[in-house]
């Protein structure tokens, strides 16, 4: 089966002599060679460094886009600061509108805005939901799962990755 390309990353090869913060402006995610795997027909190797909950949604999209990662972390077990989120309820977004919740980045809120109209909170109640997670909505606006726990969740996260092919280090 021929391997798909990579449509959505901006791809470019710089010259070793090129300053970094030219690849930067260009916003170079990676850097592809003539003989790279995907011009050879092979699946990338892909490493994600990280198995917090950036690293984890990463890598559930590119093993949705048919490229499972390979995950890295310092730890001997992933997700766990996202287990001690779970000791307060595990607040996972907010339920208000959206440029009031955009407003809760701050400075960054400008930066991000695009990044959270391509993931909302409605959908990230919906990513929860179809890991088996119902939500509800708190008085204070608040987002939690119904257990309130991150645990279960984290658990089924990881091993939808693994049935995604997803490898942990
Ligand atoms: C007590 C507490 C309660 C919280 N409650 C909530 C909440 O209710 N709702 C909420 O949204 N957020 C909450 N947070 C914040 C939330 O946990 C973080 O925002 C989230 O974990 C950040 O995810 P991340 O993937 O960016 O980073 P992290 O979760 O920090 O993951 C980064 C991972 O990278 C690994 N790593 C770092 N450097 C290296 C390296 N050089 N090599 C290999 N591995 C490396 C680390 O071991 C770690 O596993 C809470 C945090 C704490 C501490």
């Amino acid at each position: 089966m021929p391997t798909p390309s990579l449509p959505s990353l901006s791809l470019s090869t710089t010259s070793p002599a090129e300053p970094l913060e030219t690849v930067v402006a260009e916003q170079t995610l990676i850097v592809q060679q003539s003989d790279s795997p995907v011009q050879a027909g092979r699946p990338p190797n892909i490493a994600i460094i990280g198995a917090g909950p950036a690293g984890l949604m990463a890598a559930q999209v590119l093993a949705k886009a048919g490229y499972p990662a390979q995950v890295f972390d310092a730890m001997p077990s992933a997700g766990r600061k996202f287990l001690q989120a779970g000791r307060g309820g595990l607040n996972l977004t907010h339920n208000e509108a959206f440029e009031t919740f955009t407003a809760r980045y701050f400075e960054a809120q400008k930066h991000l805005t695009p990044a959270l109209e391509n993931f909302t909170p409605t959908q990230l109640r919906q990513w929860a939901k179809e890991l088996g997670f119902e939500t509800f909505v708190g008085s204070s606006g608040k987002v939690y799962p119904l257990d309130k726990k991150a645990a279960p969740l984290l658990r089924a996260w990881l091993q939808q990755l693994k049935r995604q092919q997803t490898v942990f280090q």
